[in-house]
């Protein structure tokens, strides 16, 4: 058996180091503007070949189930833990190993879903971005459509891709479908269940986040009579205090009318008006229910001095920010309804918890750890507060007590990473000596981190890492104002020099 040394695979990656840390070092500078242009399209080409291998790797990683030895629960987890990339990187790579990997069986070579997308990979003639369109555009095929057809779909994409550019990739995808099935018979409805899906992106620093999607016909049969009524020109609009706000309220022909008229909103404006207007006043919480334990609405949570000072920003339990301008008018417009406001002082104690005029004092410990912990906190977990639930961080069975210093917020999949297993995770209160006392501590199993310090999840609380890196560069200049300080002070003591 070949030792790990002289294995072709070990050989190859280590000829390829040497190679890349050969191109780092060298000079484009004595080439002239074409050979260098030839040459970083060699260079790409070449980066697009080392996908098709690391497309290889993640299928090599499933055939020796890697992720099951380590207790982790997906190929993907594992590949987003081992490598450190993204949640979307990692599910990226196993959808492309899915498709264009070609299966390495004892005895056989099995060939790749999309061979001629994998060959066009493998020659490097295509990018990452190039088979994403691909498959998007393989994936709007409808199930019922013949073999031969769908063939020839996926050669024309590759060929096309091989030389076209990846955003080009979608209008030829819209063209073979509709050359298929030109009047959509084919597209039944299992396929529009396989394309559904509603995605509210990450809220962006300026507060704006994106709703992107595609619908089934049923949600746009009941979308459609809300934004009939509710985006009326004049209906819901924010900038106009006489506009109707709702169909609860009873509309007046002429009032609805001379608000149309004052309406200067976009139909998208209107359209975004509507919607909030109909889950503000309209979607019942009686009929929403609860959910963990509390009623699903609005947890709107703030300091007393942000309050005070009418400044900074408040957080809900979904794990979005509101400035406190709009937290409060929020929790004031609610009345009778299921939004909450928590109040916390700056050591973190609940001040108040409000719903109506109701205490809460039953849910303060479900409250008091959104408020301090703000979501999931294993490390570098983004799990907001709305998706974790309560528990002991001490296991109960192990002599846990249910007080809020031995309670903490996780959110389910990383609750069932806590095990004494392999690939188990462990979790434990901070002490007083720690940097981060009273917060939870994760020790990760040896494949991710083999030191076994317990680490805080800095994800939910993005200023800490700020804190922690100002005072790492204040204290490596400390040595150099200590040696500015002696030298002030000796310049001080000593008498100027005389004149004479
Ligand atoms: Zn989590």
């Amino acid at each position: 058996m070949e030792s790990r040394e002289d294995s072709a695979l070990a050989v190859a990656v280590s000829a390829l180091r040497a190679a890349v840390d050969a191109l780092l070092e060298a000079s484009p500078i004595p080439l002239s503007d074409d050979e260098f242009t030839a040459l970083m399209r060699e260079t790409e080409k070449v980066g697009r070949q080392l996908e098709a291998v690391k497309i290889g790797f993640v299928d090599e990683t499933r055939r020796r189930d890697l992720h099951g030895r380590a207790g982790v629960k997906s190929p993907a987890l594992y590949l987003e833990q081992s490598l450190r990339l993204s949640r979307a990187d990692a599910g990226r790579r196993v959808r492309f190993a899915d498709k264009l990997a070609v299966r390495r069986l004892p005895g056989q070579v099995l060939e790749a879903e999309l061979p001629a997308v994998a060959e066009a990979q493998r020659a490097g003639d295509i990018s990452a971005d190039h088979v994403t369109r691909i498959l998007q555009a393989m994936d709007r095929l409808p199930g019922s459509l013949d073999i031969e057809k769908r063939e020839a779909a996926e050669v024309c994409l590759a060929e096309y891709a091989s030389t076209g550019w990846p955003d080009d990739v979608r209008k030829l995808g819209d063209d073979i479908l509709r050359r298929v099935d030109p009047d959509g018979k084919l597209c039944g409805d299992s396929d529009r269940q396989r394309m559904r899906g509603l995605t509210l992106g990450t809220q962006r620093v300026d507060g704006m986040s994106a709703l992107v999607g595609e619908i089934t016909p049923e949600l746009r049969a009941v979308f459609e009579p809300v934004l009939a009524k509710l985006a009326r020109p004049g209906m819901c609009n924010p900038e106009d205090p006489e506009s109707p706000r709702t169909t609860v309220e009873s509309v007046d022909r002429e009032r609805l009318e001379a608000a149309a008229k004052r309406d200067t909103r976009t139909a998208a404006q209107r359209a975004h008006d509507a919607l909030l207007g109909f889950l503000r006043f309209e979607a019942d919480p009686a009929v929403l229910g609860t959910h963990r334990g509390l009623p699903v609405g609005t947890v709107v949570t703030m300091s007393l001095t942000d309050l005070e000072n009418r400044s900074g920003v408040a957080t809900t339990a979904t794990g979005g920010t509101l400035s406190i301008g709009e937290a409060v008018r929020l929790a004031a417009e609610a009345g009778d309804s299921t939004r909450y406001l928590a109040v916390f002082d700056d050591a973190g104690m609940p001040l108040h918890l409000g719903r109506g005029n109701n205490r809460l004092a039953n849910k303060a410990q479900r409250l008091a750890l959104i408020a301090a912990e703000k979501g999931c906190t294993r490390p570098n977990c983004t799990a907001p507060a709305s998706l974790a639930a309560v528990h002991h961080a001490t296991d109960w069975s192990k002599g846990g007590r249910t007080d809020i210093e031995n309670l903490t917020l996780a959110c389910d999949s990383c609750h069932a990473l806590v095990h004494d297993g392999p690939g188990g995770w462990r979790t434990v209160k901070l002490g007083a000596d720690s940097p981060f006392p009273g917060r939870t501590g994760w020790i990760a199993p040896p494949h991710i981190n083999p030191s076994g310090v317990p680490e805080v999840n800095h994800r939910h609380h993005p200023g800490e890492v700020m804190a922690a890196t100002v005072s790492r560069i204040q204290s490596r200049n400390e040595p150099e104002r200590q040696r500015l300080k002696e030298w002030l002070n000796r310049r001080r003591s000593t008498p100027p020099p005389s004149t004479e």
